[in-house]
């Protein structure tokens, strides 16, 4: 009798969050107020006890803050992320971290502050993902590849099936810069009220984690094939893409074709072009091959042109 009473008012305890954000009406609700019809609730329903993706390894997922100012929002993302069954956090240089306002705000996800990488840079904390995605409420000069917070959802799940993915967040004040969106392979944004479409960071982060796991709950249902389990090349890293970046703007500038003094918006638009297509790393050894073989030719011909030179110099006749 006791130990019935304890679980009633456990269930009842359970219960009343999943309330507040459902509500008890209507014919269908799966809350209904009576002690007998919540035990079927529970046991009908999946809503107050999700069930977790079999397929699909959720640490493949990281999410990426930042230079986030207030420590509250650290601990609120903590928690969305843990709701939607996420681990794995990565803060850019954070103006307050650790924090005893995040840990408040974090409640029953401290594990993932305690667990949380610090570092300085977003090209630090993106390193060795394959697919990074920036979260902004802001269209760009020069439009990033968007995609709705649905098909990111789907994107890092199919990614995440070979590589480790990263979801980028911005500050609360400003956002994430131009140079830090053109690190991301696409820009997704949220629909929201276009008078106010700047939601706050941890809600934000809500959103985008929730159709991660929606996109990995669907994975149960209807295995996808992931475009790199059909594909024959592994696709490019963030490091090799990088590199290859290097090694274009070096050789555009040889030939005279980019000048680093007035670069305009040719390097962006460069990067915007591979990330788009998700270059693999034979295409990138082959462009790689190509530029290198353009440097070889600039080479030879600059010293065959000296050996010129010196032939002509030779050729003067001495004073
Ligand atoms: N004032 C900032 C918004 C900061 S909100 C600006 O103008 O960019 C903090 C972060 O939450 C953003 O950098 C972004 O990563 C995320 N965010 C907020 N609203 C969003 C939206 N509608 N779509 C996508 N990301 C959003």
């Amino acid at each position: 009798m006791i130990a019935n009473k304890r679980k009633q008012k456990e269930t009842i305890t359970i219960c009343r969050p999943a309330e507040q954000f459902y509500g008890t009406s209507g014919l269908n609700s799966p809350f209904v107020s009576t002690l007998e019809g919540i035990y079927p609730a529970i046991i009908r329903g999946s809503l107050l006890t999700s069930s977790d993706s079999k397929m699909f390894d959720f640490n493949q997922v990281c999410v990426v803050l930042v230079n986030t100012s207030h420590p509250g929002n650290i601990g609120a993302t903590a928690r969305a992320m843990k709701n939607m069954g996420l681990s794995k956090l990565t803060l850019v240089a954070p103006a307050d971290f650790p924090s005893g306002v995040a840990v408040g705000r974090a409640v029953s996800a401290v594990d993932i502050l305690d667990n949380a990488r610090v570092v300085s840079s977003l090209q630090e904390a993106v390193e060795g993902c394959g697919l990074v995605i920036g979260a902004s409420a802001r269209s760009r000069n020069i439009p990033w590849p968007m995609v709705s917070p649905e098909q990111c959802g789907q994107k890092a799940v199919t990614e995440a099936a070979v590589n480790k993915v990263a979801l980028v967040f911005g500050r609360e004040d400003a956002g994430l810069n131009n140079e830090e969106l053109q690190l991301c392979h696409f820009h997704v944004q949220i629909p929201a009220d276009p008078n106010y479409s700047s939601l706050n960071l941890s809600a934000a982060v809500m959103v985008v984690c929730y159709e991660v796991r929606k996109a990995a709950l669907a994975l149960d249902e209807k295995p996808a094939i992931a475009e790199d389990e059909i594909w024959d090349q592994e696709k490019a890293n963030g490091e090799q893409v990088e590199h290859f970046y290097v090694h274009l703007e070096r050789v555009m500038t040889a030939i005279k074709f980019h000048d680093p003094e007035n670069p305009r918006q040719l390097m962006p638009r460069m990067r915007r072009l591979f990330s788009r297509i998700r270059i693999d790393v034979m295409e990138m050894n082959i462009l790689r091959g190509i530029l290198s073989n353009i440097e070889f030719r600039l080479d030879n011909e600059k010293k065959l042109k000296a050996e010129l030179e010196e032939g002509e110099k030779a050729k003067e006749p001495k004073s």
